[in-house]
């Protein structure tokens, strides 16, 4: 399925009156506490007969609760409204090379659910049935109703083309081309097929509509990648492979990379470098790291060099907030400062507000964007 944000020119009657109730339940989706439809009417600048009309037709689709009364000095008491977040929700499913994530989200963008499953990933039917099999299993364990349900979004470390069909360019999944269809094939719900990174940018830039306009995302786990987001949406590029921020060159002629080049970001700052390399876990790294280890402290301040390099070219060629996310983001949080220092000293342009963030989401990033998708797919078109 092909998500599309695109703008209609509304001329008839039939557009007005959609446009006026999506006008309606926007205003009651962002708003911080439910409101009255006197307030509401005011906020609008709506009348009172135009608002009841849209009103009855979002109560009567299960979108908006008026059942609830506001308190009063006296008389009848006014009924409040509120969005119905459980009136829909999605499923994201982020796949990589052992493990699926599952996250299920209503349509406040709530967690109603999060698991990892095990589950190398291949090519043949058996997965994609095992992987229809889990997300059934899923939707089971949380007692979910399927008729609410608006699609299922699957995030991919690869490549997706932009009519979001094909994945290419999948090394850590073995992956050079891929149809769909070769995933989807047993899921009875509507699909989409999104970059992990692209997701994980979505999400985050989700959480911070009304305050962040354009954001770069920078993705760091095993892989490293990115998204560059404008006006909420992902800036995909000509073939859709915008944002690979892993593969910038920062040491020419350096480190060899999983794409066969040299030098690349993702060389030096996949969290392989802190793991897998010397034979701990992430978490061991860190644990050793924040006891005060002289070797591992070392390797630390080489990573955050290079790391710093990366983020600060990205901020050269886009100049606007960057949000850092993947598995180290984990552990970003107390390790902060070090790398913003590192940032402060490559830009003379460093304002007092630092330009970088820790992403919100953490590991979950990447299935909440994907099935963000369906979720902003549907409160566009009410
Ligand atoms: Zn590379």
């Amino acid at each position: 399925m092909v998500i599309s944000m695109g703008k209609s020119s509304p001329h008839s009657t039939v557009e007005l009156r959609k446009i006026n109730r999506n006008r309606v339940f926007h205003y009651l989706y962002h708003a911080a506490e439910p409101l009255t439809k006197q307030e509401l009417a005011y906020r609008l600048s709506m009348s009172l007969p135009t608002l009841t009309q849209n009103l009855t037709e979002l109560i009567g689709m299960g979108l908006v609760d008026n059942s609830e009364t506001a308190g009063s000095n006296g008389g009848r008491k006014p009924r409040i409204l509120s969005v119905v977040p459980r009136a829909r929700w999605a499923l994201g499913v982020e796949i990589s090379s052992q493990h699926i994530r599952l996250a299920a989200l209503d349509l406040q963008v709530h967690e109603l659910g999060f698991r990892v499953i095990n589950l190398p990933f291949h090519t043949g039917e058996e997965y994609s049935v095992r992987l229809s099999q889990t997300i059934e299993c899923f939707i089971d364990e949380l007692g979910l109703d399927r008729s609410r349900l608006l699609g299922v979004g699957i995030s991919i470390p690869g490549i997706v083309d932009n009519g979001q069909r094909y994945v290419t360019a999948a090394p850590t999944l073995g992956v050079r081309k891929l149809d769909v269809h070769c995933i989807a094939e047993h899921i009875p719900y509507p699909v989409c097929l999104v970059n992990d990174a692209n997701a994980g940018g979505f999400a985050e830039c989700w959480e911070r509509t009304g305050s962040v306009q354009h954001m770069a995302y920078l993705s760091v786990s095993r892989g490293v990648g990115g998204a560059i987001l404008t006006s909420g949406t992902a800036y995909l590029g000509t073939n859709g492979r915008s944002g690979e921020f892993g593969h910038m060159c920062i040491h020419p002629g350096g480190a060899p990379c999983s794409c066969g080049r040299r030098g690349c970001l993702e060389a030096y700052c996949s969290t392989a470098r802190l793991s897998d390399d010397i034979g701990v876990t992430l978490e061991g790294f860190f644990q050793a790291l924040s006891r005060g280890d002289a070797a591992y402290s070392a390797l630390w301040a080489r990573y955050l060099d290079d790391l710093a390099v990366g983020i600060a070219n990205i901020y050269a060629a886009l100049d606007c907030e960057i949000v850092l996310g993947g598995k180290l983001s984990r552990f970003m949080d107390e390790n902060f400062d070090a790398l913003d220092q590192r940032l402060r000293r490559l830009d003379p342009f460093y304002q007092e507000k630092p330009y970088l963030s820790i992403c919100r989401y953490y590991d979950h990033s990447n299935c909440i964007g994907a099935a963000l998708y369906f979720v902003a797919q549907f409160i566009q078109q009410i």
